[in-house]
């Protein structure tokens, strides 16, 4: 990276005048906290106290031999507090905004997985604590702003544009621009104007540096492999930025291959896998939105496209410029999975392991499945499971369809329609 925040072509900062000097201020605190090592300590502390880290390196023995193929090891993010890798960040940033002096957080969120995560911060560090999420996410994804709310955020419905994640990113860096000197923007991946991208990367690089230690430990060499989901970047960045300069280990990006290729079907940016997506060639182009520049799905006119995945964490249109430029170089392979290969994935893991792996997670499960059985025995490989997945119940009970469940539903719904 160079000093203006620009990752090959990709990244830069591109927002109003007016956030210029919050910005410079951010990222000059997050440098001296980065030097400081009461920070540091601080931040391993509450980490270990507040998010149960380490998380396991676990051996999937029953998976590895059912596919015949190199040995498989999970990395457990799913065990974090909150039940998903987004706990890293908000802890990095949470310890920067009380540094700062700042009382107020402001969060981005799409499925409600880092509104919840910023809503568990600031309650616990004692910040303000608001959240934009689109009015469509909302009506979708309500037991997560039952949460948030119950928790004490704010959340804010965002009515424009299509009501989603995108839309929540732009309320969200209007409201930090009337109120960024008391305010922090909360980003929840590794996304947006420089500092964020590399600021996310860092605090999840954790996720990386014990899966380095872990796997010294349990198979005494760095593995030959590692997977991760991709939908902003961050787990993946997380998990990969350790081994970036061990060229030994392949690194694999996973994305969401959706249902078909059609512009709102997927979230493929950057992967070239006819295989997996039928995609004659990357269906991402390079521009510039939300704040950096990086692969977008837009169309001619550079009109950023709908999105669609069965995970709604991968349902994003931009992919951080960290991620853009290490496919560019052809450090990291960018690979896609289509929901019905997810839903196969996560039953898999199911049945054979007793791990529940979010949707999202169970992205990089398929996309390891498919290239696992060609890979020789001697081989480890590992695989990043960003987060847990009881969440998705809604969505995983219509994929595979139970009509008790559905009962179960109109049930309930009768009984407090009642009372
Ligand atoms: C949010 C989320 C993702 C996708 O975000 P990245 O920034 O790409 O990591 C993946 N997995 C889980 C469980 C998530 O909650």
């Amino acid at each position: 990276m160079n000093n203006n925040g620009y990752y090959g072509r990709y990244g830069g900062s591109y927002i109003p005048e007016i956030l210029y000097t919050s910005q410079q201020q951010l990222l000059k605190e997050y440098r001296q906290a980065q030097a400081d090592s009461s920070f540091q300590l601080e931040l391993q502390q509450e980490m270990q106290q507040f998010s149960g880290r380490p998380t396991p390196l676990t051996p999937c023995r029953n998976l590895s031999k059912l596919l015949g193929g190199a040995q498989i090891y999970l990395k457990r993010e799913d065990l974090n507090h909150s039940g998903a890798h987004k706990m890293n960040n908000v802890i990095g940033q949470g310890l920067l905004v009380k540094r700062m002096g700042k009382k107020r957080i402001i969060a981005e969120t799409g499925a409600g997985q880092h509104g919840i995560a910023s809503a568990l911060i600031a309650a616990r560090l004692g910040l303000e604590c608001t959240v934009y999420m689109g009015a469509k996410d909302i009506e979708r994804q309500y037991p997560n702003v039952f949460w948030m709310k119950q928790l004490g955020a704010e959340v804010v419905p965002v009515t424009s544009g299509g009501q989603t994640l995108r839309d929540a990113l732009d309320e969200a860096l209007r409201d930090w621009t009337d109120s960024h000197p008391s305010s922090h923007y909360l980003i929840g991946t590794s996304c947006g104007c420089a500092p964020y991208p590399e600021m996310v990367a860092k605090f999840q690089s954790v996720i990386g540096r014990e899966t380095k230690e872990q796997s010294q430990q349990l198979f005494n060499a760095l593995p030959d492999a590692v997977y991760a989901s991709v939908g902003g970047g961050s787990n993946a960045c997380g998990i990969m930025l350790p081994f970036q300069s061990d060229v030994a280990v392949e690194l694999i990006g996973v994305e969401a291959g959706g249902r078909g290729t059609k512009p709102g079907d997927h979230a493929v940016r950057l992967s070239n896998n006819r295989a997996e997506t039928d995609s004659p060639a990357m269906l991402g182009s390079p521009g510039i939105a939300q704040g950096f520049a990086s692969i977008f799905l837009q169309d001619e006119q550079g009109q950023l496209q709908e999105t669609h995945s069965i995970a709604a964490g991968l349902d994003y249109v931009g992919v951080s410029p960290i991620i853009a430029d290490l496919a560019e170089k052809n450090r990291l392979r960018m690979i896609a999975a289509k929901d019905d290969k997810v839903i196969e994935a996560f039953q898999l893991l199911l049945r054979h392991e007793g791990i529940i792996p979010a949707l999202e997670s169970a992205h990089a499960v398929a996309g390891a499945i498919s290239e696992i059985p060609q890979r020789p025995k001697e081989q480890n490989v590992v695989i990043n499971i960003s987060g847990r997945g009881d969440k998705d119940i809604f969505n995983v009970a219509s994929a595979v369809g139970d009509p008790e469940f559905d009962r179960f539903l109109s049930r309930y719904l009768d009984q407090s329609l009642k009372t």
